[in-house]
């Protein structure tokens, strides 16, 4: 993001470069195919047929019928309208979905939601160490009431992937369908929809190398779906709108490279061991969260005691390393990932807990130069930043002269927590352009809504040239809870727009 030289790539579960076959395919498609699918003329013939031929290479990748394919705008659309669209076929007479406490939030978030608005009960079924469903557990879960059953097939956080086979086969004997959330499965491990058996798997294109707002959803034959977006006639009647033409061709293009992307699974395995064990020598206490067996070959989940994930992302970001604390979709909360708590880990461990995701265009160099930065870390040749806790921050250092506050929140972060007195706002992804503003002759504390984003900034001026950088450990929801008094009584005096000073 702050433009550094280098530039290694290792959160490929949040999301995958898009491959120049792809970049390819959409530019032509937009350049020479910018008709409507639905429209009466050749060039629109043309472009049903681009649709149709994407959706039977998907069809083809995940051996599933090419009408059993739909597009949507992304795999939390796809989750979404399975789990609202069952809700509302089986609701009140079946009441109970069970799912799996590991999935994506898409899942997650979705069935709090369905809770409180419909009544739903949800029973999550319990997992071991690493995140595998308790078969047994699962197997006396299932009654009458049960309608749906979820689980992912590999997971986002740890690349446990899961025995879904076994799981629907369990499922249909009672006659409950299954939701699988492929989404981190295809393109890593074998994928089909026949071998399976589940009755719903949802897929996006941007962890494939495709355009990111490009989704599919697989309904079995004879499975129950309804319409999701009503309008057109669009997807079946079930998905109406007008089809984003490029993104899905740019879909279809990706899933043509899965075979060669299978391929290179052994190659990626080598790399995560030669990746896991160098940290092994560097940190004998490291925990690794990732099975080693039943696991994506390219996710490594790890627990470094004693660190804070928002001040080691920050530092591996200052060398070009790109890595995530978790799940990309809840990271700005910095709320604990309740993947990690489902598997075991405590509030204070998951932020300790780095995820590594590595691809197949990863090297040995790379995998060397990041165990070397992670080194120069632990053995102090890389002065860690100053971080100061909300405990810390009293009234006295508050007001302290030496102190410049600077806050890079976003607007709406804004509208939760008022900031600090006398701070300085300034925009998180401008702020460079305002460093000629800010003092070094002070101690600059720079604040964020959670303690995710500040580390970031903070590592960045220090290598500028600030001697005196920290940061507020937790941000500013933490120092709200954690000093009441003070933040009811000075929280957004005196603000300062960087922009105008
Ligand atoms: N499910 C899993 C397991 C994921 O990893 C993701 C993406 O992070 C999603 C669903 C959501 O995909 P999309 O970004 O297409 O909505």
């Amino acid at each position: 993001m702050f433009g550094f030289r280098k530039k290694i790539y290792f959160d490929n579960n949040a999301t995958t470069p898009v491959s120049k076959k792809v970049r390819y395919r959409i530019n032509n498609v937009l350049k020479t195919c910018y008709s409507n699918p639905s429209s009466l003329y050749y060039s629109a013939f043309e472009a049903a047929n681009i649709l149709l031929e994407s959706r039977k290479t998907l069809a083809e990748t995940i051996n599933a019928g090419t009408d059993e394919i739909i597009f949507t705008g992304c795999a939390t659309e796809s989750n979404n309208m399975v789990l609202k669209s069952l809700c509302d076929h089986f609701l009140p007479e079946k009441n109970r979905i069970l799912s799996t406490p590991v999935e994506h939030p898409s899942i997650i978030n979705t069935l709090e939601y369905l809770k409180i608005k419909t009544g739903l009960s949800v029973e999550w079924i319990p997992v071991d160490r690493y995140g595998f469903v308790d078969i047994a557990k699962f197997e006396k879960m299932i009654d009458e009431r049960t309608f749906l059953v979820v689980c992912m097939f590999a997971n986002n956080e740890t690349g446990t992937i899961q025995p879904v086979k076994e799981i629907t086969e369990i499922s249909h004997l009672k006659g409950v369908p299954v939701l699988s959330d492929c989404v981190q499965a295809l393109g890593k491990i074998p994928v089909d929809m026949k071998d399976l058996g589940v009755d719903y798997a949802s897929f996006s294109a941007h962890k494939i190398h495709g355009p990111k707002g490009s989704g599919a959803l697989y309904i079995k034959k004879g499975a129950h779906i309804a319409s999701f977006i009503h309008g057109g006639h669009q997807e079946g009647g079930l998905r109406a709108g007008t089809e984003s033409l490029h993104n899905i061709a740019g879909f279809g293009e990706a899933c043509k490279d899965i075979p060669a992307l299978l391929e290179q699974h052994d190659r990626i395995l080598k790399l995560k061991e030669r990746f896991a064990g160098g940290l092994k020598k560097i940190r004998n206490d490291i925990v690794f969260n990732s099975p080693l067996e039943n696991a994506l070959a390219n996710t490594l989940n790890v627990t470094f005691h004693g660190i804070d994930n928002g001040v080691f992302m920050g530092m591996l970001n200052l060398y070009g390393i790109a890595v995530s604390a978790g799940s990309a979709c809840s990271t700005p909360e910095n709320k604990p990932s309740q993947v990690l708590k489902a598997i075991g880990l405590t509030d204070n461990e998951t932020r300790e807990t780095i995820r590594f995701s590595i691809s197949e265009a990863t090297t040995e160099k790379e995998i060397d130069y990041v165990l070397k930065v992670v080194d120069n870390y632990f053995t102090g040749k890389i002065q860690p930043i100053g971080m100061i806790s909300p405990g810390q921050l009293d009234k006295d250092l508050l007001f302290h002269k030496g102190l410049y506050i600077l806050d890079v929140r976003f607007g709406y972060d804004r509208l939760s927590a008022k900031s600090l007195p006398g701070a300085h706002e300034c925009p998180f992804f401008t702020f460079r352009r305002y460093m000629k503003k800010m003092p070094r002759d002070k101690n600059i504390l720079v604040i964020c809504q959670s303690g995710m984003n500040s580390p970031l900034v903070a590592y960045y001026l220090r290598a500028k040239g600030f001697r005196q950088v920290s940061f507020l450990m937790t941000g500013m929801l933490g120092w709200k809870f954690a000093q009441p008094e003070l933040y009811k009584n000075y929280a957004g005096q005196n603000i300062k727009h960087i922009e105008e000073e």
